[in-house]
């Protein structure tokens, strides 16, 4: 018999979207992907973006404090086990989204480790494959697979990760290790121009790492990243490589100019990629409405509905401009509400 809802991904969309569907009795099953050494590659291995952060300082609810003792209590001690020890200082991404995903378990949602390779919308109920050959029918789906940050693929940008390498400012920034310190930004568009700003305020020094002459960037926003007396933007040059050692993590950031490839050092205690994301889409490609970068196209204002009726997309696989976990949360919300209307309308 077919599902009555299937919800694809585990980051904050997913989970959220699952409570709401389990508490309106919709039994949901969610593919919360595959654990594989290609996802961890890839950075898309189950509960998402959040998963690979530290600490969480800006999901409303979690002031710090020590969460130990109910982390204990929720989740399950084999999981629990499995997590990197609590460091009492409000909540860290893996704690949050186990947090999420137990209290979705809670409702009587059904979770399955696996990715979602294939979809079939031409026919109703849907059908999904997924990557271990098997697949389940769904009278309504919610994508909610997010996005992942582009890196630059070097081997010492990947062994410094968490240790002051970030792709997300705003989750990281504020941290101590990067406080009154030199740090680098790489990348030239809008997304560089607002973490160099936003690191601005607590480094002492921010290097703008461009690889062009020219910002990408809004006319308004290059502006500002100019005017910034703490900024200062180095034009035509990429990462050549991250430098650090085991005690300190990121120390320096070697670059190397475009043209005439000359190398020198930059002091830094953090870099932070801003060279734009990529959705996880691959897998809905022709068969769903995307943006002209590949976001699923949500074709209804101030609604998560997609170009298919009755497949709905939460979170950050349709969403290019906020990129928060807690919108993702929200839109999660909606796209259950949305769902189940739907599946009302239907019978
Ligand atoms: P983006 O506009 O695509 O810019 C990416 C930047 O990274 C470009 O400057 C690009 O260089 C550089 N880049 C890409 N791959 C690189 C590589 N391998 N090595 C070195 N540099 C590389 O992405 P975004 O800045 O994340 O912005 C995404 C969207 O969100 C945009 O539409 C933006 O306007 C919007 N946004 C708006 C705001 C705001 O209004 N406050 C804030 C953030 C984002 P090139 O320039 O040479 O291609």
């Amino acid at each position: 018999m077919a599902e009555k809802i299937v919800i694809i991904g585990s980051g904050p969309a997913g989970w959220t979207a699952a409570i709401y569907a389990a508490r309106a009795n919709l039994r949901p099953l969610v593919f919360e992907g595959a654990i594989t050494e290609d996802n961890r590659v890839a950075g898309t291995l189950p509960l998402g973006q959040l998963a690979l952060t530290t600490e969480v300082e800006n999901y409303p609810g979690f002031p710090a404090g020590d969460l130990e003792s109910y982390l204990d209590h929720s989740l399950e001690a084999a999981r629990r086990a499995g997590m990197a020890p609590h460091q009492k200082e409000g909540v860290s991404g893996p704690e949050l989204m186990e947090l999420m995903r137990k209290q979705a378990e809670n409702f009587g949602t059904r979770i399955v480790t696996d990715d979602i390779v294939d979809v079939d919308f031409t026919r109703r109920p849907f059908r999904l494959a997924a990557s271990n050959g098997e697949s389940v029918e769904a009278e309504a789906v919610i994508i909610a697979t997010g996005a992942r940050a582009n890196y630059l693929g070097l081997e010492s940008e990947e062994a410094y990760k968490n240790r002051g390498v970030s792709a997300c400012a705003v989750c990281d920034g504020a941290l101590p290790r990067f406080r009154n310190k030199p740090l680098v930004v790489v990348g030239g568009g809008d997304s560089a121009v607002e973490e160099g700003t936003y690191l601005s305020k607590f480094a002492s020094r921010v290097f703008m790492i461009h690889r062009r002459d020219q910002l990408r960037a809004s006319k308004i926003m290059a502006e500002r990243a100019m005017k910034d007396p703490k900024i200062e933007i180095v034009w035509n040059s990429h990462v050549d490589e991250v430098l650090g050692n085991d005690r300190e993590g990121v120390t320096a950031v070697r670059i190397a100019g475009a043209t005439d490839g000359k190398k020198r050092e930059l002091p830094a205690s953090g870099m932070f990629l801003a060279i734009g994301h990529t959705p996880n889409t691959k897998f809905v490609e022709g068969k769903l409405e995307l943006t002209a970068k590949k976001y699923i196209k949500w074709t209804v204002p101030f609604r998560t509905n997609t170009s298919v009726a009755g497949v709905f997309a939460a979170g950050d696989v349709a969403d290019d401009y906020y990129k928060q976990a807690v919108t993702a949360a929200g839109t999660g919300c909606m796209a259950a509400l949305d769902a189940e209307r739907w599946l009302a309308g239907q019978e």
